[in-house]
């Protein structure tokens, strides 16, 4: 890396997989010979990465353009919004490029035409670390294991935008996973945008790793990522049957007891208009089915209220399957129309005061539910890995835990504590969403 480097400045928005294809862009930036910049006014350009699920990320993005055009002027824009570029050169004319998710060779290709440089790089002397460039902290990452969706969910453009599932192959998704273990990383967070269809679209084809034949499905995934000594936490999974075989493994402890569900609604004639992946599950009789076999098997959910034609009767029925799933982690949305999506046509939209007034009742009672199962754990020792340390008060996660959407876990007396350090601590306090522990004597 030379001082007369081009420097790039990066803006990322949007979720844990626009932030992976965040750091492929950034590492291969820096295999490029580009530095980053921390600040608009001493970067060449500006890359924004964006999101455009819905209609506020959108404006999120639009303005984080405007900032970065303002600040800087040489602005390029990728990512899921990219997909609709008209909406962005409509705003902002001015973008010197436009390309859609995860076109990681085209966002490179215009950084190398709109900041060109004449010295050629050296990788042998210009080192990228071999994990590549995290935006998270040392001691977690994302593993993206496939790219896209073959869903029809109506709510929901990422189908449009993403195009439909791409698998990596398994051996290249367990490379990038010891790799990123060998730089430090204690919990890999698998991610997709439906992990139990991992693998469906090779027909499940052999791989290798570490010369061994395996196939590219989620079962032997986890079996091998369990290997790595490392928490192995599974998002956006989807109650099919064939999830049950991997719950076993969570019983055993060699993947984190935790499954992120996104359920969405508990009213069939609502998951059908929907049009959910398993929307004719019978999901209380899977959640029971899971907890039999792994009784402390942590479930996360998100769910949507006032989606189109939703009644009183069906926002019941919602509320009733969460007092009797009693589910640990619950996020949820207010149903707000995406450009493009199927559910725009639909009848019988909710009021938007009907809708807030169902938002508050579910998250109250999700609250209730929540502060009784976190009370259950106050006199109980449990594992936490170390996030932050601010003097004495450390900030920690359990196995229960996700970065960024779950609890957390506040320690008094933090002593030494490292950001990174994994240790056994004593629960002596709950409240709705966290825990409050001492280190275990
Ligand atoms: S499963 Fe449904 S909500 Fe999720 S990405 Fe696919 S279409 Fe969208």
């Amino acid at each position: 890396m030379s001082a007369n480097s081009p420097k790039v400045g990066f803006v990322s928005l949007g979720c844990p997989k626009a932030l992976v294809d965040s750091e492929r862009i950034l590492t291969q930036l820096r295999t490029d010979g580009y530095q980053i910049s921390a600040s608009y006014d001493d970067a060449d350009l500006v890359v924004v990465n964006t999101c455009g699920f819905i209609d506020s990320a959108k404006a999120e993005s639009l303005e984080a353009i405007a900032e970065a055009l303002e600040s800087n002027g040489k602005v390029i824009v990728t990512g899921c919004m990219g997909a609709q570029a008209e909406e962005i050169t409509r705003v902002h004319p001015k973008v010197l490029s436009v390309t859609g998710p995860a076109q990681y060779e085209d966002v490179v290709s215009a950084v190398h035409r709109f900041a060109p440089f004449s010295r050629s790089h050296d990788p042998h002397i210009d080192l990228i670390p071999p994990q590549g460039i995290k935006l998270t902290p040392r001691h977690y990452a994302y593993l993206k294991i496939s790219e896209g969706c073959n869903h029809k969910c109506t709510f929901c453009i990422i189908p449009d935008l993403r195009g439909r599932l791409v698998s990596r192959p398994i051996g290249s998704v367990l490379e990038e996973a010891e790799r990123l273990v060998k730089s430090g990383v204690r919990e890999l967070l698998v991610i997709s945008q439906d992990t139990s269809a991992y693998g469906f679209d090779l027909k499940y084809k052999l791989d290798f790793w570490n010369g061994m034949p395996i196939k590219s499905r989620m079962l032997e995934l986890c079996e091998a990522l369990s290997s790595m000594g490392v928490w192995v936490r599974l998002h956006y999974v989807y109650p099919y049957p064939h999830v049950d075989n991997i719950i076993p493994l969570m019983a055993e402890r060699k993947i984190l007891p935790y499954l992120d569900i996104p359920f969405q609604h508990a009213s069939p004639r609502i998951l059908k208009a929907m049009k959910r992946p398993a929307a004719a599950a019978n999901t209380l009789a899977t959640v029971k089915r899971w907890r039999d076999i792994c009784p402390d098997i942590t479930i996360r959910s998100t769910f949507i209220v006032g989606f189109p034609g939703e009644t009183d009767d069906d926002f019941e029925m919602l509320l009733d399957f969460l007092s009797e799933a009693q589910l640990d982690r619950v996020g949820c949305f207010q149903y707000s129309p995406v450009d493009g999506a199927r559910a725009n046509q639909l009848d019988n939209p909710v009021a938007p005061e009907v809708m807030q007034h169902r938002w508050e009742q579910l998250m109250e009672l999700q609250a209730g539910i929540s502060h009784d199962r976190l009370a259950a754990k106050v006199g109980t020792q449990i594992e936490v890995l170390v996030d932050s340390v601010d003097g004495q008060q450390a900030v920690a996660r359990s196995w229960a835990d996700a970065p960024e959407i779950d609890g957390l876990v506040h320690i008094k007396n933090a002593g030494d504590l490292q950001p990174g350090d994994s240790l056994q601590v004593s629960v002596n306090a709950s409240d709705d969403y966290d825990l409050y522990a001492d280190l275990a004597k």
